[in-house]
């Protein structure tokens, strides 16, 4: 096992990934730009380097400088948390060239898996059903338009690498199709330096499961169970529970075997979730495989009792899953918000600043991932999300009223938060009846909110 791992991350998942290692007997190296100097998670790292300005580029996405601290610091492993240098498997390989183990799939399954259109090849293999789409990447406006003809519209413009819903446009009718096409090209460029793009059939108000995967290095898969995430706005995920309600059993069941061979097929380890998107007949397709942690991963440890960054810490240092498929199982009912620093009045911009009075609930079924305390200043630079508040109960109803009792202690000042808007949905009937599908917030609640 490790002595010494370098978490090459921020906020509440660096301080997440800190909690693990010291659980495990492990010292952890936290690296830091200019703009995170003196934050709070620092203070419990073994020990800190900084490794550049706010930026970044030249520092959380720059390569050297990390690979540089973890030698300097002796750590013998990094993990790299989600967002980031999570997916980047030029960094996967040249942490383990450099004898650092990254912690996370190997590099061939991270290039089969890490691009959209190429990852629905592997599914095909595995005997996964995949959303009806192009074959491979549309190069042009004119192929785009056959295939729009012959699926029938609606359609959805998908950049190859994409990712936190960059990248991707509906298009309803030829004139949609031509103006998206190009959009999505570009900002797919400026975000992913690769303008790729492929179209699938847009699936008419769908629900997003996911599988949580868990494999070693000696051949082991087993899954966790699904977490449904249909609550999103722009098609990121604002709520996360498992689990998925009103999911017969029957394709439960299914849907975790199918991300299983998928996970086996492309001979993949360590954690990764496979996303699947439900219709309204429940028939289930897959969309990509997140090859790294997921934000809502502690809604799984949850219900299932593993330690997800435990686990994966294990299986990196070589040792065998602690558990076998039928150790796990799915108990009661856990759920996640997401508490971002932004207005959701006005149209959920970003609220940076300094956090001047910070209440978190607490309290029986009450878990709260976040890295925040009162006097913080939320920077401008990075993801906006300040807290992940979970809870964990028998049943959903009782998970339900616990969310609703730590919705309203949580008091924030200083920073606007998304906490508003969450009081209402959890008083929202179609969620209480666990009847909502991805398009769901903008089409029925925002619309409505008073704010
Ligand atoms: P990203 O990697 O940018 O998050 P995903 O492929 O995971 O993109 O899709 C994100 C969300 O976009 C899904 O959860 C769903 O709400 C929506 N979406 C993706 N593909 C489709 C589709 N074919 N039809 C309808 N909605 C889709």
């Amino acid at each position: 096992m490790f002595q010494k791992i370098l978490v090459a991350n921020r906020g509440e998942i660096a301080l997440r990934v800190i909690r693990a290692c010291h659980d495990l007997g492990i010292e952890a190296v936290a690296v830091y730009s200019t703009a995170d100097r003196g934050a709070p998670w620092l203070d419990v790292a073994d020990q800190t380097i900084c490794i550049g300005p706010a930026v970044s580029a030249a520092s959380y996405l720059n390569i050297p400088r990390i690979i540089a601290a973890a030698e300097v610091s002796g750590a013998q492993a990094i993990h790299p948390g989600y967002g980031f240098l999570s997916e980047n498997s030029k960094f996967a390989e040249q942490c383990r060239e450099s004898g650092i183990e990254f912690i996370g799939p190997p590099v061939a399954a991270m290039d089969a898996l890490g691009n959209k259109d190429k990852s629905k090849t592997v599914a095909r293999k595995a005997n996964v059903p995949t959303v009806p789409g192009s074959d491979g990447l549309v190069e042009t406006e004119d192929e785009a338009k056959r295939f729009a003809h012959q699926v029938g519209y609606p359609v959805l413009i998908k950049a190859s690498a994409g990712g936190g819903g960059k990248g991707m446009r509906v298009a309803r009718d030829d004139a949609s199709l031509v103006t998206g096409f190009a959009q999505a090209r570009v900002e797919a460029e400026a975000a992913f330096k690769d303008g790729s793009v492929f179209l699938e059939k847009y699936l008419d108000r769908p629900r997003h499961v996911e599988v949580q995967l868990i494999g070693d290095q000696h051949g082991n898969v087993i899954h966790l169970f699904e977490r449904d995430c249909s609550l999103q706005r722009r098609h990121q995920k604002l709520v996360e529970e498992s689990p998925s309600p009103n999911l017969p059993d029957a394709v439960r069941k299914e849907m975790c075997a199918a991300a299983v061979r998928l996970a086996k097929e492309a001979k993949y380890y360590n954690a990764g979730t496979c996303e699947f998107l439900v219709d309204q007949q429940n028939n289930f397709y897959f969309i990509e495989v997140n090859a790294r942690v997921q934000v809502e991963h502690p809604v799984t440890e949850l219900v299932t009792g593993v330690d997800v960054i435990r686990e994966q810490i294990r299986v990196a240092a070589g040792e065998k899953l602690s558990y076998a498929q039928k150790d796990v199982v799915q108990r009661g009912c856990a759920i996640e918000v997401r508490i971002n620093a932004e207005d959701p009045a006005r149209d959920f911009r970003p609220s940076a600043g300094v956090v001047k009075t910070w209440r978190p609930p607490g309290g029986p079924g009450v878990r709260l991932d976040s890295h925040v305390c009162a006097g913080y200043r939320v920077p401008s630079n990075y993801d906006s999300m300040v807290a992940k508040l979970l809870v964990h109960q028998p049943t959903r109803a009782e998970a339900f009223a616990v969310m609703r009792r730590a919705l309203r202690e949580f008091i924030v000042e200083g920073i606007h938060t998304t906490i508003p808007i969450l009081r209402t949905i959890f008083d929202t009937p179609a969620f209480i009846e666990g009847k909502v599908d991805t398009t769901y917030i903008e089409r029925e609640l925002m619309p409505n909110w008073p704010g």
